[in-house]
């Protein structure tokens, strides 16, 4: 356990890690399923409908007002699954810790959903967030930030249980752990940051390219002391400090299409009202019909989070393409991933790391 003598408690503490229900399959018509080790499905009450050993992969499906599994039907809108061999869940080929209900849902589509507790989520998305070669103390920031967000993602029910999309936050269940990253998670068990004693959304991102953005500017919500953009000289050496791309103009149309805008022939692409880190808040779309204007962070995502990697940029028509010029990678509030890696080079401490990037934090331990 790492001691820091500056993590406080957080009233009583909850007695057990908290449960959490992670998103695997949204509303689908079909999905793949495998098991592996001894397995039993239980349906909505808790009797065992079926068990089995090592279930080759097949697919799910709704049909008759029950569940198919392979060739075979259950007469049930839920249905447990649980496998006594850790990682002995298989969605869509990527392994999952051991418990998943699969949900009936409108017009035969399906959801599955992993049952599994914070702490093991947490050691799930860290594998898939960060490096896992990077800076331990890099490594233990981003598990406290990824803790917070899931925390404050919570939507209490009668059960209590966190409930989350796993596209919130990037998780592979299993594939991405080892041994180092479970106890890099273990260091930091329990403990979120807090704001007045709130959780807040402890948005992170790869590399602001110079000063991180205010929460109003880039997701037009209620600044905060964390959230609210500090200057940044440790990611200059990321690799996504500054790019250049070149994306075609019937593609960006095309993205724009598939999110329900309509725009033809673009000339030009501003990103407008550059906010501490040169972040624009808004885009104006140029084209022969006149222009558009939305949040640059929606663009953003609509063209592609990896194709068009940060909204500080500026654009140049090239005929039939654009050229985009810019710094940073992501939306650019809360962390900064190279630059929390450049700070622990530097001998920065995890809780010195998170008090740089959120000012005015408190550490507290919930559990
Ligand atoms: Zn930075």
């Amino acid at each position: 356990m790492v001691v820091q003598d500056d993590i406080h408690d957080y009233g009583p503490l909850m007695d057990k890690t908290p449960a959490v229900r992670v998103l695997l399959v949204n509303d689908k018509r079909t999905a793949q399923l495998a098991i592996h080790g001894c397995y039993q499905i239980t349906g909505s009450l808790t009797n065992i409908v079926d068990q089995g050993q090592d279930l080759r992969r097949c697919a799910i499906s709704i049909s008759n007002g029950g569940i198919n599994i392979g060739n075979k039907h259950y007469n049930h809108n839920e249905l447990r699954i649980v496998s006594q061999q850790s990682g002995g869940i298989e969605v869509n080929s990527v392994r999952y810790r051991g418990e998943i209900r699969i949900l009936q849902q409108l017009n035969d589509k399906l959801s599955v959903i992993e049952e599994t507790d914070i702490e093991s989520f947490i050691d799930g998305v860290l594998g898939s967030e960060m490096p896992q070669s990077w800076n331990e103390d890099a490594l233990r920031a981003q598990a406290v930030t990824a803790r917070t967000y899931a925390m404050y993602k919570k939507k209490i029910r009668r059960d209590d249980v966190y409930h989350l999309d796993m596209l919130e936050l990037a998780y592979r269940g299993i594939a991405n752990e080892s041994g180092r990253l479970t106890q890099i998670v273990q260091d930091t068990k329990g403990i979120v940051m807090v704001y007045n004693w709130n959780i807040f959304p402890a948005y992170f991102h790869s590399t602001c390219g110079g000063h991180t953005e205010d929460v109003r500017h880039v997701f037009g919500k209620d600044s905060i002391p964390p959230l609210s953009g500090v200057a940044c000289n440790y990611c200059s050496d990321s690799k996504h400090s500054s790019w250049s791309t070149d994306i075609s103009k019937s593609a960006i149309e095309k993205k724009l299409q598939e999110a329900n805008v309509y725009i033809s022939n673009i000339s030009t692409v501003m990103a407008v009202n550059p906010g501490a880190g040169n972040h624009g808040s808004r885009v104006e779309i140029a084209s022969a019909n006149g222009s558009k204007e939305m949040n640059a962070n929606d663009f953003r995502l609509m063209i592609g989070p990896n194709n068009l990697l940060s909204t500080s940029f500026q654009a140049k028509n090239n005929g039939k393409s654009i050229t985009f010029t810019g710094k940073g990678w992501g939306h650019g509030v809360g962390l900064c991933q190279y630059g929390a890696q450049s700070m622990a080079e530097k001998g920065f401490k995890w809780a010195e790391i998170l008090k740089y990037y959120y000012p005015k934090i408190e550490l507290v331990r919930v559990y």
